[in-house]
């Protein structure tokens, strides 16, 4: 996959304050606030930065975190995940893997059969509806 590289001041011009504080600096939404956190329409959520597509609604489920979660992305390769041991926690981070966007984490309490729980920021995803 080709990747897409954008300077801090091209992300900036492009994304809203919160969408840049979220994907380009690894930021969280407050939980039970995120604009897709109770969306159950059929669609595709793609990176807000770059149009990729990484989760489909088939697989969007209510978690309780209070951010929208998936359990897993809409191919093997649509999400990258990577370690994350910030704030003295080890976790799974969850990356565009086009434009390197911070999506969210993974964690291992899903529902089967994936047991994945892809949790994951509204301002990181644009919402797309079934044609
Ligand atoms: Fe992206």
């Amino acid at each position: 996959m080709e990747k897409i590289k954008k300077s801090d001041e091209e992300w900036k011009e492009e994304l809203t304050p919160e969408e840049y504080r979220i994907t380009r600096k690894k930021g969280t939404e407050k939980p039970f606030t995120g604009e897709y956190l109770n969306k159950k329409d059929k669609g595709t959520y793609t990176c807000v930065c770059c149009g990729l597509e990484l989760f489909s609604s088939d697989t969007k489920y209510d978690s309780g975190s209070g951010w929208p979660s998936f359990t897993k992305p809409v191919a093997p390769d649509a999400v990258e995940t990577q370690e994350d041991r910030s704030f003295f926690m080890e976790r799974t981070e969850a990356v565009c893997p086009r434009c390197g966007a911070h999506l969210g984490h993974v964690f291992d309490d899903g529902p089967q059969p994936t047991g994945k729980r892809y949790c994951v920021n509204s301002a990181s995803l644009k919402f797309v509806p079934e044609k």
